[in-house]
């Protein structure tokens, strides 16, 4: 009989154990039956956003140019996730890919505008190709807008949101990139703090991130374009050896902490904010003066 009560009392005890986990791993979850929308989900950065939005208890819709990488996408991050293919310099698949969330889970509570090319310009002003200029505006800026406008026209009515937009630090400093992709990313930081300042009056929050370089397809591309002569293995540790904090580097994962941040209730009185992600980078000096005894 004491073996019986034994038993029973650590079987109770498990039992209780798992439930407390269970709910500790509920309580923690910080996006809890929210609908996200991402553009630009089937790699980098949008990705790893997907992936941490699901493990804090979002259904996330991947819209993504990439037909075969977002069925993959969808795919690995499994019923949670919902691929649909969608050109952010179209309007109307922008609109479709919203329609759709309604459609599928009756609301959106997260936009997040991610999408966004680079581009090998020439680097003087005076070489200025126009053409490639609009191409890049389209996507990384018109894109964007796009994005708010839609997601804004579902959110009004149930007066809360929350809006992303990827910019960069290349938008907060001049220099770091060709003058298209610069320019591109700083309207995208001017458009958050214009639209935060219309949909704040329906309790919509609009925020940009900024993250430094990380060797994402996007950035080794632009990479193997400068260095053609260099392997990748070289171009990550071009990128990393740039990083200012030392002992760490910027990953996906930091912009989606930042992303999970700016859209859960923990940043419920942030609106029209850069959160710069880049380790320091844009915050102080990054050049030396050469020491006294240098100086003839
Ligand atoms: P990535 O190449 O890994 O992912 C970009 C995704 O956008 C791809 O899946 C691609 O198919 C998709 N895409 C491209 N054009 C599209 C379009 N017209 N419509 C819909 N989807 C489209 O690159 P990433 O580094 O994850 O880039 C994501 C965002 O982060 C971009 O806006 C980029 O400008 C920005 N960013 C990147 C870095 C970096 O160093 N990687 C730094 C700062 C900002």
């Amino acid at each position: 009989i004491a073996r019986y009560i034994s038993y029973d009392a650590q079987h109770a005890t498990n039992v209780i154990k798992r439930i407390s986990h269970c709910s500790l791993m509920w309580w923690f979850r910080k996006l809890q039956d929210k609908v996200a929308l991402i553009t630009g989900a089937a790699s980098g950065i949008g990705k790893a956003t997907a992936t941490k939005f699901i493990n804090n208890g979002a259904k996330v819709i991947i819209a993504d140019i990439n037909q075969q990488l977002g069925e993959e996408t969808e795919k690995e991050l499994g019923s949670n996730a919902t691929f649909i293919t969608c050109d952010v310099t179209q309007e109307s698949d922008i609109s479709n890919a919203v329609e759709f969330a309604i459609s599928k889970y009756k609301q959106l509570d997260i936009m997040y505008n991610n999408a966004g090319v680079a581009c090998k310009s020439p680097l003087s002003i005076v070489d200025l190709d126009m053409a490639l200029f609009d191409k890049i505006m389209d996507i990384n800026v018109r894109g964007a807008v796009a994005g708010i406008k839609h997601a804004a026209r579902v959110m009004i009515p149930r007066g809360s949101g929350s809006i992303l937009c990827t910019a960069s630090v290349t938008g907060v400093m001049g220099g770091l990139a060709q003058h298209t992709y610069s320019i591109s990313k700083s309207a995208v930081i001017g458009i958050v703090k214009s639209l935060a300042s219309e949909l704040c009056r329906h309790g919509i929050r609009v925020n940009c991130i900024s993250p430094f370089a990380i060797p994402t397809p996007f950035a080794l591309e632009e990479m193997s374009q400068i260095y053609p002569h260099v392997d990748s293995q070289r171009h990550v540790d071009i990128i990393h050896n740039a990083s200012v904090l030392k002992g760490v580097y910027c990953e996906p994962d930091d912009v989606a902490n930042a992303a999970l941040f700016l859209a859960s209730n923990d940043a419920k009185y942030v609106s029209g904010h850069n959160l710069v992600v880049d380790g320091g980078f844009t915050s102080f000096k990054n050049l030396e003066f050469p020491p006294p005894d240098q100086v003839q």
